[in-house]
């Protein structure tokens, strides 16, 4: 993938504040901390596009971006950070269930993984979602830099089998080497067509 351009477009909360594009959408979710930030400033090659919350957890919005102006990238909040306040807590799911499920230009989430973690509950409610709700996914484990190679491997398998998830729907991914960049835009190029 070839990046011309890539704009932040806006923040959004709720339907009504979604932005009307014609474009096809690639979003990005995952726990706090994940590394998600790092993945997608590291996609787009720019540092700081998708910014690393002070207090993770904590800002609940959805973020559009527009690449190339021909498809958007949507990071969607992360979850799971045991310091947000309840109320933080409870927006989360209501939020981004109405967004898989209302969003008609979703073509595909890449649902992030850090590698050394086990998936917990939160996880495997997005799976169930995406599952619901027919949505193409790909896994994508982060910060496969942390481990050897091996233990990548084990630890890959191990995670996808909790999840009953069949190990070629993966990328391995590493925002410090780049490892996984290219396979990941293949994978995103697939579904946003020509
Ligand atoms: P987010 O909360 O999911 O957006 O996570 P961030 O992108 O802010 O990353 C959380 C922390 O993990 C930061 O300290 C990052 O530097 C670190 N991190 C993210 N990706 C990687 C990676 O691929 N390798 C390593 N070693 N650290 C990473």
């Amino acid at each position: 993938m070839k990046i011309q351009s890539v704009r932040f477009l806006k923040s959004c909360v709720a339907p009504q504040d979604y932005p009307i594009l014609n474009l096809p959408e690639i979003a990005f979710a995952g726990k706090s901390n994940v590394g998600k930030s790092s993945l997608i400033n590291a996609l787009t090659g720019r540092k700081g596009l998708a910014k690393t919350s002070q207090l993770p957890g904590c800002t609940q919005l959805i973020n559009f971006f527009i690449i190339n102006e021909k498809f958007s990238l949507v990071d969607l909040p992360g979850y799971g950070f045991a310091k947000a306040p309840l109320t933080v807590k409870k927006q989360w799911g209501p939020m981004v269930a109405t967004y898989l499920k209302e969003r008609q230009a979703l073509r595909l989430v890449l649902l992030l993984l850090d590698i050394r973690r086990d998936g917990d509950a939160k996880d495997r409610d997005l799976l169930n979602w995406l599952q619901y709700f027919q949505l193409p996914y790909l896994i994508v484990f982060t910060k496969v830099d942390k481990l050897s190679r091996q233990q990548v491997l084990l630890r890959s398998r191990s995670i996808l089998a909790s999840f009953g998830q069949s190990p070629d729907s993966v990328v391995l991914f590493s925002a410090r080497t780049g490892q996984g960049r290219l396979e990941l835009w293949a994978g995103i190029e697939k579904h946003i067509g020509g």
